[in-house]
């Protein structure tokens, strides 16, 4: 019986069919083989580890104008290897295929609000997903509500709900918070400027630069909000109209700017004329207020001399957000909702319950408020942990959709860092050994349900005490080393995947 045994055939050249318009099946098959022959050059010279982690999913959208498409399942695999390894990927692209000049990297079936290189704002939250623009054609095309005449700058709207009174601050954002607060009411000064807030998505960036935006302008002061694709559109559409002087004009007319998502920037003149921007602007003493999903060190595209000036002011990592902060942001939005439907009751059973599932950032806190609400009104019946179960069940699943084995994590957590399950289960208080062990302690506290007694027990039968230090331990070090806590993202999207 025939069962349709080519429906999953060539995993790799899998994107490529649907190609727009870029050529006969014969050059489609050639682009499918050098992709192949791409992928074998990574794992052989990036070795077998390295390629698991980062390139196992990496695959073939098209090849076309000289730009070798990419995808990856998830965002943080996209901005991992757009920070540590496109040149590599690039230099062994063109190995096999010289007309290759760049690398696009995008994320598969990624919604309109995380596309490759336009980040999309707000008010598309909800849009049904699409396959994202690719960097050439993000940068003209046009912003969904950009219908206005070339080179206006009345900025991107702000968000009313992103104030700083509905910020919640915690550990990890409170001098981020506070940096902010000091700008919005002109308390910065030079030493301020730019400042630059870096976090991974879904950790307040935006909000921060929302809440920044209406502060000024309640002030009567003029704030521009962009983000990096607006910076560009507007930018190639007054050059367009050849208007671009009066874009410049008009840009470095104001109090202040604030643009998002900065790591968006590309192209030559584009980033020049960003760098002409900020200096012109922070030269006259006007506030620049930028954020970007990593440090200004590592924003490779951009130029050394913008990057500097990006890195001269104050520069600001927003970390994780701890249990305790997802606590008090559901706390928040619930009360935030309970304005317009007063009979919806949480009880902190459910709450608590929601942060320690919903772990990866205040986007899915907020869409588990709306499920449990959509639920809560359907049913007309309260809240309870069963029904939170079911209601944010999809959310969980999606973002973790498998349930995480204790014996899982050890053994991932070892083979990562080069040492044994034993020696993780061992007395061994080497610092090859420890650190690992207290990580593997730390992703089963976050990523399983299990009481720290449980864990003990699983980790070579060690008290409840050292699993609670060694998750404090992890916890604190999360917020203060970038590479880590990327790593231990890492390790956990490798788990739940
Ligand atoms: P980013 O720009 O860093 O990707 P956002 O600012 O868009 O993240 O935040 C994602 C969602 O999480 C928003 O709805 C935001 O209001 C919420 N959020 C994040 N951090 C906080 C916080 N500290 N307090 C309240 N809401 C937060
Ligand atoms: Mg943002």
């Amino acid at each position: 019986m025939y069962r349709g045994g080519d429906v999953s055939e060539g995993q790799n050249g899998a994107g490529l069919s649907g190609a727009d318009g870029i050529g006969s099946g014969a050059e489609r098959q050639g682009q499918v083989d050098t992709w192949a022959r791409v992928k074998r050059r990574l794992r052989a010279e990036l070795g077998e580890d390295v390629y698991t982690s980062w390139f196992a999913r990496l695959e073939i959208d098209a090849v076309a104008d000289g730009c070798a498409r990419l995808t990856v399942p998830t965002r943080f695999l996209k901005s991992w290897i757009e920070a540590h390894y496109v040149d590599r990927v690039l230099s062994i692209y063109r190995a096999e295929d010289a007309s290759v000049e760049r690398i696009g990297l995008g994320v598969r079936g990624a919604g309109p609000r995380e596309p490759a290189t336009s980040p999309a704002r707000k008010a598309d939250e909800g849009a049904p997903a699409r396959p994202e623009p690719m960097a050439a054609a993000a940068l003209l095309q046009r912003p969904a509500d950009a219908d206005r005449e070339p080179g206006d700058l009345s900025g991107a709207p702000l968000d009313t709900r992103l104030t700083f009174r509905t910020f919640v601050s915690g550990r990890s954002n409170a001098l981020a918070l506070a940096a902010a607060e000091r700008i919005a009411r002109n308390e910065g000064g030079a030493l301020y400027n730019p400042l630059y807030l870096h976090a991974g998505v879904g950790l307040g960036k935006t909000h921060l630069l929302h809440a920044i935006g209406h502060e000024v302008r309640e002030a009567g002061r003029r704030a521009i909000y962009l983000t990096a694709d607006r910076f560009m559109y507007g930018f190639v559409a007054s050059l367009k109209a050849q208007t671009a002087h009066t874009f410049k004009e008009r840009l470095r007319g104001i109090d202040l700017l604030v643009v998002d998502d900065v790591q968006f920037i590309q192209g030559r003149t584009i980033q020049q004329e960003f760098g002409h921007t900020l200096n012109a602007l922070i030269d006259a003493g006007r506030q620049v207020v930028v954020a970007a999903d990593r440090p200004p060190a590592e924003l490779e595209s951009l130029d050394e001399r913008v990057r500097s000036r990006l890195a001269g002011g104050l520069v600001v990592e927003v970390g994780a957000l701890d249990e305790q902060l997802r606590v008090s942001i559901l706390t928040t939005r619930i009360q935030a909702v309970q304005a317009a439907h007063p009979t919806f009751e949480v009880s902190p059973a459910v709450v608590s319950y929601v942060a320690r599932s919903v772990t990866a950032n205040g986007r899915d806190l907020e869409g588990a408020v709306n499920r449990l609400l959509a639920h809560a009104t359907l049913t007309g019946a309260p809240v309870t942990l069963e029904t939170a179960e079911s209601a944010i069940r999809d959310l969980v699943r999606n973002r973790e959709p498998k349930r995480v084995k204790i014996e899982d994590i050890q053994k991932l957590v070892a083979s990562r860092y080069n040492v044994s399950r034993s020696d993780i289960l061992s007395e061994r208080r080497t610092a090859a050994v420890v650190r690992p062990r207290q990580i593997a302690m730390y992703l089963s506290k976050v990523l399983t349900l299990r009481s720290l007694p449980e864990i003990g027990r699983r980790f070579g039968g060690r008290d409840h005490t050292t699993v609670l230090h060694a998750v404090r331990k992890i916890e604190k070090a999360l917020g203060e080393d970038n590479a880590l806590s990327e790593e231990v993202e890492l390790l956990k999207r490798m788990l739940q995947d």
